[in-house]
């Protein structure tokens, strides 16, 4: 089941500038969201203080907007959401899905085997905690929870979230919110249809999909970008030296993320302004190139 009809939304961290990854994630949510005559939201995921690189909140709606952006109603802050969070957070509490854990990070990769996305908590504190300690994270619990999608560029995923990932963390031990709750609370209460998100975040879906069921929320549909290459062949990622977007370097850049996203836009366009490689753009994005692929392009050697 799908949500009828198309709300796309692109959700960056303001933990720092936006690099070539967060152009491509955007301009792939854009024209899925544009092509399939849907709306398109920016909201901004800013529930991590300590994380928040200084000015980036106001910094990336500028550079969205110098890339030709247009996004759809206000700018959503996480951060105006924190009642919402707690009151899911509560539901799940009360509904005995989710229970405080008291395992330091330490104590759980001594005893954690690794899963497919980092450790897999063994579910020391479910039925309670060991006597003395007092709880630090709220977890969710996984128990049974066996999830299942079709991801539009990677296929069929089928978790079993227990075994594969463990219960997993909803309220930091430092007391903020995880991205997972937040995420699963603001794709659904904004009937968010369809993400499309790169591929570090394909097993945030499944964790968000359950937290979805437990909190009687329709998850969306889910799209993963295939991985992307930094110029040495690593994957590219913040830490792997994705710089800042330089908007002098707009179009060029724009039409560089097209090309590494497979669409063929035409050499002629190399030199063109952003409304002409947006109206081809907004004309002939085909998401075929990023179905099935584990790797596409590599960031160019501009900006
Ligand atoms: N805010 C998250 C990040 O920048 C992405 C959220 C999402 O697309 O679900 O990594």
């Amino acid at each position: 089941v799908s949500r009828t009809p198309y709300t796309g939304r692109f959700a960056p961290s303001p933990t720092g500038p936006l690099h070539f990854g967060s152009l491509l994630a955007a301009t792939a949510s854009y024209l899925e969201a544009r092509r399939h005559g849907g709306r398109w939201l920016l909201r901004i995921d800013d529930i991590d203080p300590p994380r928040e690189a200084a000015g980036a909140r106001d910094e990336i709606p500028r550079t969205l907007e110098a890339f030709g952006f247009e996004w759809d109603g206000p700018i959503i802050l996480q951060s105006t959401h924190l009642d919402r969070y707690q009151a899911a957070l509560e539901q799940l509490l009360a509904g005995g899905l989710a229970y405080p854990c008291a395992c330091t990070r330490r104590e759980v990769r001594a005893v954690a085997r690794e899963g497919v996305d980092g450790p897999i908590y063994p579910g020391t504190c479910r039925n309670g905690m060991p006597p003395g300690r007092e709880g630090r994270a709220i977890r969710l619990s996984t128990h049974e929870a066996q999830i299942e999608f079709k991801d539009d560029y990677q296929g069929p995923i089928a978790v079993d979230l227990e075994a594969q990932m463990g219960d997993f963390v909803i309220r930091r031990a430092d007391g903020l919110f995880a991205y997972h709750l937040a995420a699963a609370v603001d794709d659904g209460d904004g009937e968010i249809s369809h993400v499309v998100r790169g591929i570090d975040l394909l097993y945030s879906a499944p964790r968000q999909i359950h937290l979805m069921h437990c909190l009687g929320l329709t998850p969306p549909c889910y799209a993963h970008l295939p991985v992307i290459l930094n110029r040495e062949g690593q994957k590219l990622s913040k830490q792997t030296g994705a710089t800042g977007l330089d908007t002098g370097q707009a179009p060029a850049l724009l039409f560089h993320a097209l090309r590494t996203l497979g669409q063929a836009i035409p050499e002629p366009l190399q030199g063109a302004t952003l409304e002409e490689i947006w109206a081809w753009a907004l004309e002939h994005w085909d998401s075929e190139p990023l179905q099935g692929r584990d790797v596409i392009g590599e960031v160019p050697a501009v900006g």
